[in-house]
């Protein structure tokens, strides 16, 4: 992803919990109390996106995802 502000966002109906992602990338995601994935950052700062498209190449459910940080942030959404 080029260096454009950046969310990753979790499909909690996606999400089996398996933990690889903030396993990788613990900096940007890590788990709560029943290891479903909290992500810590938002949004992604361009120093950060390569280890954000790590942890989304890693999500074997296609859970996680990398979406433009414009327009802003729906607090509707997915993530949190
Ligand atoms: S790797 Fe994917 S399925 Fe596993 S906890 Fe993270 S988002 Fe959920």
């Amino acid at each position: 992803m080029a260096d454009a502000p950046a969310r990753l966002v979790v499909d909690r109906d996606a999400c089996a919990g398996h933990g690889m992602c903030y396993g990788i990338a613990p900096s940007l995601v890590e788990p709560d109390e029943q290891g479903d994935p909290v992500v810590l950052v938002d949004p992604i700062s361009p120093a950060q996106s390569a280890d954000a498209e790590t942890a989304v190449s890693v999500c074997p459910e296609r859970a996680l995802s990398l979406v433009s940080a414009s327009p802003p942030f729906d607090p509707e959404g997915s993530s949190r």
